[in-house]
């Protein structure tokens, strides 16, 4: 008997090793490759897995083992892409089975339809060739009708050197970016082999987009890829990435991990943008995965944003990255006007006797009220846009200016209710874990009327209503714009000027050319400015260009910007003053020097630990004993600290509560370390991810967006 051929296969489980088969070659068809696809038996049931490596010896009985069972009709995964698997396994500290099945599109992983799969393909295929769209030339702008500043853009961008780099494109909103990098991935594709990524951050971005994509290459295949697509149709798309049919791959987060054996060229749109960072499983940035991506490839890799995220501007400014700025509106529209409403000031506020006056307390002022009467006598849209999540709020004075600052930090107190510090409510800073009594009177004022920010949105629509009784309003809500669908028709909508007051999420600002939007509103800017995040500040500031760059995008040159309201009770803070001049770079410039003084990322780096409990009490004394074990172990250096546990900003979910320990250090392989470190610990009392004798459940997360 020939020698036995041993594969170790990884699952998507918590476990830190693969586990070993046979390949019995006869019986499979082919020899074993590293990339495979395959159905195992396991436990009592069988498993999709892959085969990551192929020797002659196990450290088991042979005789044990068990034999892989069938192989899926696929090429195997390509060796980058499997280095890129193994890098995110170990930075996210996440096993490589748990990172690398969920990237495999459900077709794939049903073993019992692998046999069918050939004719889902054949008919993808035919039904592809019967439905090539009348293509529109809808936001096509040739490379000789660039403008001069677009000419140099591309000029740059189209290096000899065709090795790595990371270049910045900085640029407003509607500065004609996308047309430059669309022009710069037309050169790149006149190779045609070439495959190029492109990533945008949100599904609703990619039907207008992928219509603008598809203008600009007739004759190559694109696929989309994101979680609003069918099973089948996003299992037909990768497998046309992986098989280098399809040349242009566009798509959200997830697509930053799909196979494309020949890759040439990556554009991160919206570099800065939030939803980059999955939040669920192996807690990845698609945006620094690319990166990392690029390098390992040998490739160029493009991050376009209007308000380019600290970490990237910074990187340009140092120049580890190259950058790449436009600075005028692409069609000679002027930038917005931004209006701050000094929401505290009486002569912006409603007199009971006022015509107008809404019924209830209302968000909106007398001042924004009239300015949007006077939209809509000028017939133009109106966008109002509100946040409604829920948070932990922080503690304002009605009086003065008093916030609920840290004392030790530069983050903000937010408000627990009752739970870990005993039945009262109290202050905590999620940073560095202070906890205070809640003060009684206003610290600065002596003032009694202490309330939290963030109150009231929830009328407005109601408000909205009886303000503007003929008014048509239209609510873009997150569920609707989940579809992709839902979010097409409600777009459509606005387009066709169907309605005259549009309120929605910041969602709905994102990625969308409207041409008759007058007047953008912004009311609860300050409830999220002022957060336990110290990322609250860069947020929302990019959110608020984002919304200035809707108004007055209409293409007629002497256009003016629009206006953009933004209702506070702090005007003279920073972000609004900078927006007011629209200085993007003066708010980096002034955020990084906040950041380097606070030691804050990116001046550091940060890992969380996450516990969920029964009660916030048990979690909190999970993490307290894990960051005892950390300072025994001498991980708690100068150069390394671990706060105190905190409750989390949404604290309850679904019958349990939550809690997280904030590690940071200066030095990212000391953090690499004492994240190692807790992985191994933890696992040591635990099944999967679940402590076996308190039941809690943890998760370890490398670069968190939000604290
Ligand atoms: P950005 O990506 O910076 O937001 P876009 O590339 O989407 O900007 O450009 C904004 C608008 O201007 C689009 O409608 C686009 O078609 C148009 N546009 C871009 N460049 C030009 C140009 N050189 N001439 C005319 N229109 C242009
Ligand atoms: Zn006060
Ligand atoms: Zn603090």
């Amino acid at each position: 008997m020939s020698n036995p051929i041993v594969v170790q296969i990884v699952l998507d489980k918590p476990l830190a090793q693969g586990f070993d088969y046979l390949w019995d070659e006869k019986k499979l068809g082919s020899l074993p490759k590293v990339g495979n696809v395959v159905e195992i038996p396991f436990a009592r049931s069988k498993a999709i897995g892959i085969v990551i490596k192929v020797s002659a010896h196990s450290d088991y009985d042979f005789n044990k083992l068990k034999d892989v069972e069938k192989i899926a009709p696929l090429p195997p995964l390509d060796p980058a892409l499997l280095r890129l698997m193994n890098f995110a396994s170990q930075y996210y500290i996440h096993s490589l089975g748990e990172t690398m099945l969920p990237t495999i599109p459900q077709m794939w992983k049903k073993a019992e339809s692998w046999e069918k799969i050939p004719k889902i393909l054949e008919d993808a295929k035919t039904k592809n060739q019967k439905n090539i769209k009348a293509l529109t030339s809808e936001g096509f702008v040739a490379k000789d009708q660039l403008n001069l500043e677009q000419k140099n853009a591309l000029e740059c961008l189209d290096h000899p050197n065709r090795g790595f780099r990371a270049i910045l494109l900085q640029g407003q909103t509607g500065s004609g970016k996308t047309a430059v990098f669309l022009n710069w991935l037309a050169e790149i594709l006149s190779d045609k082999n070439a495959q190029v990524l492109l990533l945008v951050p949100e599904i609703n971005l990619t039907p207008q987009l992928e219509r603008r994509v598809r203008a600009y290459f007739p004759e190559k295949k694109m696929v989309v890829l994101h979680s609003g697509i069918s099973e089948k149709k996003r299992g037909i798309a990768w497998y046309e990435a992986m098989t280098g049919e399809a040349q242009i791959i566009l798509g959200t987060r997830l697509a930053a991990l799909t196979p494309m054996p020949n890759l040439r060229a990556i554009v991160v749109d919206e570099e800065h943008d939030t939803s980059y960072k999955q939040q669920e499983g192996t807690r990845y940035s698609a945006r620094d995965l690319a990166i990392w991506r690029a390098h390992d490839q040998r490739i160029p890799i493009l991050l376009a944003s209007a308000t380019p995220s600290l970490e990237t501007w910074m990187a340009a400014k140092d120049g580890r990255y190259e950058s790449i700025r436009i600075d005028r509106r692409a069609q000679g529209a002027n930038l917005p006007k931004v209006h701050l409403i000094n929401a505290r000031d009486p002569q912006n506020q409603f007199s009971p006797g006022d015509e107008k006056a809404p019924k209830q307390k209302s968000l909106i002022t007398k001042t924004l009220a009239k300015a949007i009467t006077k939209n809509l006598e000028n017939k133009k849209q109106s966008l109002i846009l509100i946040n409604r999540r829920g948070f932990a709020p922080v503690l304002s004075c009605g009086s003065c200016s008093w916030l609920s600052k840290c004392t030790q930090c530069s983050t903000y107190m937010v408000m627990h209710k009752s739970g870990m510090f005993g039945k009262k409510a109290v202050l905590n800073c999620h940073h560095c874990g202070l906890v205070r009594p809640i003060p009684s009177f206003c610290p600065e004022c002596g003032d009694a009327d202490l309330k939290t920010l963030g109150h009231g949105t929830q009328k407005l629509e109601d408000a909205i209503e009886e303000m503007w009784p003929d008014a048509r309003v239209l609510r873009v809500d997150a569920d609707a714009s989940r579809k992709s669908k839902g979010a097409e028709e409600l777009f459509q909508k606005i387009h066709d000027g169907e309605v005259d007051i549009i309120v929605g999420t910041q969602m709905i600002a994102k990625g969308h050319d409207y041409q008759n939007i007058g007047l953008v509103a912004v009311l609860d800017a300050d409830s999220r400015l002022y957060s336990a995040d110290f990322r609250a500040a860069e947020k929302l500031f990019a959110q608020l260009v984002q919304v200035a760059g809707r108004a007055g995008r209409s293409g007629k040159e002497d256009q003016d910007g629009g206006d953009i309201y933004i209702e506070t009770q702090y005007p003279e803070a920073a972000v609004f003053q900078y927006l007011l001049r629209h200085d993007i770079d003066g708010f980096l410039a002034y955020t990084a020097n906040e950041r380097d003084e606070a030691k804050l990322p990116p001046f550091s780096y940060q890992g969380l630990v996450h516990a969920e409990a029964k009660s916030l009490e048990k979690a909190i004394e999970f993490l307290n004993a894990l960051k005892g074990r950390l300072k025994s172990q001498g991980f708690m250096t100068k150069e390394l600290k671990v706060y105190d546990p905190v409750p989390k900003a949404v604290m309850r979910v679904a019958g349990s509560e939550r809690a997280q320990l904030v590690i940071e250090s200066s030095n990212r392989k000391m953090l690499q370390e004492a994240l190692e470190f807790v992985d191994q610990d933890l696992r040591r009392d635990s099944q999967g991810r679940i402590s076996k004798t308190t039941r809690i459940r943890w998760l370890i997360e490398r670069d968190p967006i939000a604290i």
